[in-house]
């Protein structure tokens, strides 16, 4: 066993969780490129990684190909809000599929372990309650979401016959609503909307009735699965899954918990008392899922991880970050 730190690539690692899993894998000793072009990121993200000498940033568009020797691939590059991904919907397909491209042709050429951060857009808007990693999901592949949704399917496609083909080492999660500290203000997703309209004594935006459900998961909880997920041996994860009648690897990543978005509106507000914040309703954005919440079993029995951090105890962190960010 070699004594060199562990090399690792985050694409994407200057957006909301690739900048918290590059401090984490800088915390545990390895050196951590990031490779990003601030579509959505920021480099305020990772201001306190650019004096380390084991971090370094590479401002790359993950369409072009990129080279370089690591031990571990991170793919995370693409716009994740509904918002932007939508605003740039050519180039949000081309970031899911080139850049997964790119980025299993490296891993490939180089031996390195990959892993894909897939998403629950790919069950969809789901017929099937809570969505097991079975499911194959109930997808408009023509709306405006499908820019995403069907990028990050073909993604897990093309994961898939890597694997298949060529035996390249690759772990994919979808990821359930993430939140945390270090969303941008001007993110878009529910969460961060909520919290910066209710510190600005703006209304908060509903958008249809309120009643569509998400599953919430705080952003510590991810990271937990990513990294017990990733130092697996490649041999375990091929057994367990080909025992699970599953030849490719994939796992649902996120907390069973389920709120209705207005319940979430209502636990923003009793958390900040004295925002002056109404709730107003706004037309639904167009294939909106209803419902959504993971099945974890795979991950519980794979990982021996489960989410720990609840809702109402995320939330508060969340608002502490944004109130220091606004001077609140
Ligand atoms: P984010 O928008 O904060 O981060 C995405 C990062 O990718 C940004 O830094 C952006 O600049 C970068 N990027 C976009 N296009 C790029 C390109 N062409 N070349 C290089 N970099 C590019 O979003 P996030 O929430 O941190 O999401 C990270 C990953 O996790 C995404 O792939 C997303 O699909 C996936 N995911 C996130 C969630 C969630 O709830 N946060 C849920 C499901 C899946
Ligand atoms: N949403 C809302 N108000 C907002 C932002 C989002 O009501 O200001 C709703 C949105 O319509 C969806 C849910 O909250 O039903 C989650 O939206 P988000 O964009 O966070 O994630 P996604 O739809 O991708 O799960």
């Amino acid at each position: 066993m070699s004594n060199l730190p562990k090399k690792c690539l985050i694409t994407g690692g200057a957006g909301f969780i690739g900048s918290h899993l590059a401090r984490r894998l800088l915390n545990d000793g390895a050196e951590v490129t990031v490779l990003d072009n601030l579509f959505t990121g920021s480099k305020s993200n990772i201001y306190d990684l650019l004096d380390n000498p084991r971090f370094t940033f590479l401002m790359h568009d993950v369409v072009q190909p990129f080279w370089g020797q690591f031990d571990e691939i991170y793919n995370l590059a693409c716009p994740a809000s509904p918002i932007h991904y939508q605003r740039n919907p050519v180039e949000t397909i081309k970031v899911s599929f080139i850049g997964m491209m790119n980025t299993l042709d490296l891993a490939l050429k180089t031996k390195a372990r990959v892993f894909h951060t897939s998403t629950s857009e790919v069950y969809g808007d789901p017929d099937v309650h809570p969505q097991p990693e079975t499911y194959w999901g109930h997808v408009n592949t023509l709306g405006p979401r499908s820019c995403y949704d069907e990028g990050k399917r073909a993604a897990e496609a093309l994961c898939a016959d890597y694997i298949r083909e060529y035996g390249v080492d690759v772990r994919m999660i979808r990821i359930f609503n993430t939140y945390g500290p270090h969303m941008h203000p001007s993110d878009g997703r529910v969460v961060s909307n909520f919290i910066v309209q209710a510190l600005q004594g703006k209304n908060i935006t509903l958008y249809g009735d309120g009643n569509q459900s998400r599953s919430f998961q705080y952003i510590d909880d991810l990271l937990n699965a990513m990294q017990l997920y990733m130092a697996l041996p490649h041999s375990t994860v091929k057994e367990f899954f080909a025992g699970h009648g599953m030849p490719v690897p994939v796992l649902n990543v996120g907390n069973p918990g389920e709120f209705t978005i207005k319940e979430l509106a209502e636990m923003v507000l009793e958390m900040l008392p004295n925002a002056k914040s109404k709730l107003i309703y706004q037309p639904l954005p167009k294939d909106d899922p209803k419902r959504r919440r993971p099945d974890i079993a795979l991950a519980k029995e794979l990982l021996g991880w489960e989410p720990r951090v609840t809702l109402r105890e995320g939330l508060p962190k969340t608002i502490e970050y944004f109130r220091t960010l606004f001077n609140k």
